[in-house]
């Protein structure tokens, strides 16, 4: 074990009410560190430094804000190498995956910096006349933020750097599998200058406990939520009792269209990053691969000869893919392969696997899966590529918008005009046409459909922490 950690509330470190608990490296399995175990009461105290820091941080000038949110980027980068270290540590992700993680949720703080300071608002006249109307936006207040485990740093700054800008405070509740990275980020914002309070870090192994405590507290005015559709939902019950605003960035089911046209060995450069990335264990995931039967032989044999060469193991050991992130996970993943293959499926690539003693599964491309199988169906957050074969494009799409979820898919085409003709058909809120990866702090991040409400990211990020008021003005 490595060292502790605690609780941070108004700038102070503080022991949690609940005890300690451990991080587990999942590559290892050994104790890297044991964190404060936060409960409801601290939760509380979180929201009281949040609430007292606010009217000044709300009145801090947008280019004063957005100075310390820069200066906590150029941090980041400066620690880069430690801050990858720690998220690989305590989620196994590699050491390239968590490298391109620790830029990625450094440029939230750039992004918006340089949001923070383009005004927006309206004046207008009524259609009737007479009047003016002006409209100006408000910080929402003390925003709530709960988030997985999958990018410990990416998906906090996501949400930290747009409600900063917007002038909120915030209570940061972080995955309790991998609450290191977040502390790690929150003490450069300290070191940046960002003022006591506004800042709070509550990490716990209570989710439910933290986050209701939070719900049901009034002076909490935002719940931005990252995770599953499932405690998604229960969240949204929970803020349905006060109203409280919501932004949901919920699990997604990704498909991966290959068309007849499409450039194959750009489509398998593609899909080993829309799929392998992370280990898949990312929400925009390529979950289910549909490949046109002209060029399902040949796609299938290049992605199979790219998986079997990928390297598993720990991120220390120069891996590309690292573990699951618990036994569950992969009791879960070994299921659905079972039952697919049970059902007709065929492995037919698989990487070597792994020797360390954590919770490696071995990267597989399925064949000859039906379009109704469990992995196609369900989010699999793992390193599965089950291939579907088709031929008719509105079947396929029949089956691509059948999914409760709508986040992303990828379209790899030859023809540009029928890949934007296809992507605008598919019910998702991000679609990469011959990309592998969507997701970008200037572009607006998000799903439909069951896969969540709001966007984070671009413009429409910051917005999700403000609100409007208008002004009426008899003129
Ligand atoms: P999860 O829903 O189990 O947990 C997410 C967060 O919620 C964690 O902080 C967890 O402690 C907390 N939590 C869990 N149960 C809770 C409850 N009952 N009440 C309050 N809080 C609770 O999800 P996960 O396993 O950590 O992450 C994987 C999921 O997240 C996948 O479904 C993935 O698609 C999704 N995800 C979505 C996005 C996106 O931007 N749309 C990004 C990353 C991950």
């Amino acid at each position: 074990m490595d060292y502790t950690e605690g609780v941070l509330i108004g700038g102070k470190w503080l022991p949690g009410s609940q005890g300690v608990f451990d991080v587990v490296d999942p590559a290892t399995l050994t104790v890297i560190a044991q964190v404060a175990n936060a409960g409801p009461d601290d939760a509380v105290a979180a929201v009281d430094a949040a609430h007292a820091a606010f009217p000044a941080w709300a009145a801090t000038a947008p280019r004063a804000r957005a100075d310390l949110l820069m200066k906590t980027r150029d941090l980041m980068l400066r620690d880069a190498e430690e801050l990858a270290g720690l998220i690989s540590a305590e989620n196994g992700k590699s050491l390239a995956d968590a490298r391109a993680e620790v830029g990625y949720a450094a440029e939230f703080f750039r992004w918006f910096a340089e949001e923070a300071v383009r005004p927006h608002g309206d004046y207008g006249s009524s259609p009737a006349g007479g009047t003016r109307t002006i409209v100006t936006h408000h910080p929402v207040g003390v925003a709530a933020l709960v988030t997985p485990w999958n990018f410990p740093a990416a998906m906090a700054t996501r949400k930290i750097a747009p409600a900063l800008a917007a002038g909120c405070t915030v209570v940061l509740k972080p995955a309790a599998e991998t609450p290191l990275t977040a502390l790690a980020v929150a003490r450069l914002m300290a070191e940046a200058g960002v003022p006591d309070g506004v800042v709070n870090v509550v990490p716990g192994e209570d989710a439910p406990a933290i986050v209701a405590a939070w719900t049901q507290d009034p002076r909490v005015r935002k719940l931005s939520f990252t995770g599953s559709t499932n405690v998604g939902r229960q969240l949204l019950r929970q803020a349905a009792d006060r109203v409280v605003n919501t932004s949901m960035e919920l699990g997604g089911n990704a498909p991966f269209v290959v068309t007849a046209d499409a450039d194959v060995d750009a489509a398998v450069e593609g899909a080993m990053i829309a799929k392998f990335r992370n280990g898949g264990q990312a929400c925009t995931a390529a979950n289910r691969f549909y490949v046109h039967a002209s060029v399902a032989e040949e796609f299938t044999a290049k992605l199979g000869a790219r998986v079997e060469a990928l390297v598993v193991g720990p991120a220390s050991e120069g891996s590309d893919i690292g573990p699951l992130i618990s036994a569950r996970a992969r009791k879960n993943v070994e299921r659905l392969v079972e039952n697919a293959v049970a059902t007709g499926a065929v492995v037919a690539h698989q990487a070597q696997p792994a020797t360390a003693p954590g919770y490696f599964f071995t990267p597989v491309v399925l064949t000859r899966v039906t379009a109704q199988s469990e992995v196609v169906q369900e989010e699999v957050f793992a390193p599965v590529a089950p291939i579907v074969v088709w031929s008719d494009l509105e079947d396929l799409l029949t089956e691509l918008n059948s999914s409760e979820y709508g986040l992303a898919a990828y379209v790899y085409a030859g023809d540009l005009g029928a890949a934007l003709h296809l992507a605008e058909r598919i019910e998702a809120g991000m679609v990469g046409i011959n990309r592998g990866l969507v997701s970008d702090p200037s572009a607006p991040f998000g799903g439909v459909k069951q896969s969540g409400l709001g966007r984070e990211g671009a413009r429409a990020g910051l917005e999700e922490y403000t609100e409007m008021q208008y002004f009426s003005v008899a003129w």
